[in-house]
């Protein structure tokens, strides 16, 4: 019997009972059933209580013609695979939009002619930490990815004995292109103001689809750039700042300790950290609260 389109539409758009649905799947149930005989008991008796959640199904549910069975091969069972949703709101769609605007922006012409790449930031968009450096250096402008240099290095370490990895945060930097120096010099400089001013909305952006729940200001101008005032950072690192209703640690830069490795330097970094962890209700390990207390 052939059915016109309209009526197959019509039969693929149906909505079956739960009773129907059972129905279907009681015959293929025994036929896997029997297809079993050489499993073990307890898969046989498992199939026997699905088989037997409806009793009163109709006989020929149950028990279906033995010829019908021998003459048509058998059925295959297919079980969709759940479909995972994650519910992020358009967030990823928003991020990559977003990423394709900070990668091709043209705001600054004298970053733009020195640039190699836009190091938009890495991490999971959906990171509960960020953090927020100064500017992306030599390495980073080649890589096209934060804190891979010496001082990223660092960082990386300083993660890891937080129990996250790089792939779990969020990393970025106020400035997304290296700041240019000037010809014949080689090294680092600190962003300009215009040049800060010009590139946060794409940072404040990035914060706004992110939602971290806590941000770690890595510097000085990490501070001054995401909230807009001068500051010394001796005044304020580690003491809880609030960006735009997210709590935000001020801590050393990790070239700062590359440039002072004493113990008790890096210990105030990692008390900064035993902060941040406790706000994110994370636990901490003996070993964790101990780090870099040795003759301090
Ligand atoms: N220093 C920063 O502030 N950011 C980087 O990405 C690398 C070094």
């Amino acid at each position: 019997m052939s059915h016109s389109p309209e009526e197959s539409k019509a039969s693929q758009d149906k909505t079956i009972s739960f009773d129907e649905a059972l129905a279907t799947a009681v015959p293929i149930l025994q036929r896997m059933k029997r297809n079993l005989r050489g499993a073990p008991k307890a898969t046989r008796s498992s199939l026997d209580q699905l088989i037997s959640t409806r009793p009163s199904l109709p006989d020929s549910f149950t028990n279906p013609d033995p010829a019908a069975t021998l003459t048509k091969p058998p059925e295959k069972a297919v079980i969709p695979a759940p479909a995972i949703q994650i519910k992020d709101n358009g967030r990823l769609a928003k991020l990559e939009e977003l990423k394709a605007r900070i990668l091709s922006c043209t705001r600054c012409p004298n970053l733009v002619a020195s640039r190699t790449q836009v190091v938009y930031g890495v991490g999971t968009p959906f990171a509960e930490l960020l953090f927020v450096g100064e500017a992306p250096g030599e390495e980073e402008d080649l890589k096209g990815e934060p804190f891979i240099g010496k001082a990223g290095q660092l960082l990386t370490k300083i993660i890891g004995a937080m129990e996250y990895t790089r792939e779990e945060i969020f990393i970025a930097n106020i400035l997304k292109c290296r700041p240019d120096m000037p010809a014949g010099e080689s090294g680092n400089r600190k962003p300009k103001p215009a040049e800060m001013a010009t590139c946060l909305p794409w940072l404040t952006q990035q914060i706004d689809l992110i939602k971290p729940k806590v941000i770690v200001a890595l510097g000085l101008t990490a501070v001054e750039g995401l909230l807009g005032e001068p500051r010394t950072l001796r005044d304020v690192r580690g003491k809880w700042l609030d960006y735009h209703g997210v709590p935000l640690m001020p801590t050393y830069h990790p070239a700062y300790l590359l440039r002072n490795q004493t113990l008790a330097e890096k210990r105030k970094v990692w008390e900064d950290m035993l902060l941040v962890l406790e706000k994110l209700g994370r636990p901490i390990s003996a070993k964790q609260r101990g780090y870099f207390l040795d003759k301090v």
